[in-house]
């Protein structure tokens, strides 16, 4: 049986540890559960056990357990976080049931989700994926194109654009998956003059959160270590 509270407990660890060792306080490093796939008996353990804010990445699969866990938890709060690859036909329902979005990659896709968000509720915040190991098959804008995509995004009138996102393609060495994030970290702060929201760096996973918080992530994106090994969907 995965021990969800002990592992929660085990990687908030690992996040205070690898923010000591570099120089960052901990509490700058928030831990987001990663949860697709699993059931909402998961969220609810992890929810009961302190965790505040989920990830998701299929939106179908997302928006029926969110609908059950609020049924459940009528005066619960988490936080969700779309952070799959967005198709435009499924822009919609990400506006409506999320609080952030991780995977902009584009205008067209950033312009809807602007257009979609309800007007009860605040502006949806969003962070670009940028694909920085330029890998041809992945999701994410170029470094290149970055700059100008953030420039139009951040005039969005119901979006608030928070920062960045990445995925690298998995290395075996810290030094290289640091590499990899610094690269991302660097843009982060190039842009961050000019955008008065970008306070978000959303980078680290099971495998490689030490490196991701030596350059500077500010959050973490964490499935396997907290609930164990992913059912098949
Ligand atoms: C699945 C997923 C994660 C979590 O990965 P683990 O290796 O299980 O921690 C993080 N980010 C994204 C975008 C994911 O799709």
């Amino acid at each position: 049986m995965t021990d969800i509270p002990h592992n929660l407990q085990h990687v908030q660890q690992r996040i205070t540890t690898a923010a000591r060792q570099y120089g960052r306080a901990p509490k700058a490093i928030t831990l987001l559960a990663v949860s697709k796939t699993q059931p909402v008996s998961a969220i609810e353990t992890a929810w009961q056990a302190g965790q505040r804010a989920f990830g998701e990445n299929y939106v179908q699969e997302a928006i029926e357990k969110i609908a059950q866990f609020h049924e459940r938890h009528p005066h619960a709060e988490p936080e969700w976080h779309f952070i799959g690859p967005l198709q435009a036909n499924k822009s919609r329902l990400v506006s409506e049931h999320f609080h952030w979005c991780h995977s902009v990659d584009r205008l067209r896709i950033a312009r809807r989700l602007s257009e979609q968000r309800p007007a009860e509720l605040s502006p949806l915040n969003v962070l670009l994926q940028v694909n920085i190991s330029e890998e041809p098959s992945k999701s994410g804008v170029t470094l290149a194109e970055l700059p100008a995509l953030a420039a139009a995004v951040a005039e969005l009138p119901r979006l608030r654009l928070r920062g960045l996102m990445a995925i690298p393609a998995p290395t075996p060495t810290t030094a290289q998956q640091r590499q990899a994030f610094r690269l991302l970290s660097e843009a982060f702060q190039t842009l961050k003059p000019a955008l008065p929201d970008f306070d978000t760096l959303s980078m680290g996973m099971s495998d490689d959160l030490e490196a991701a918080i030596a350059e500077g992530s500010t959050l973490v994106r964490i499935g396997t270590a907290i609930f164990g090994a992913r059912p098949p969907r």
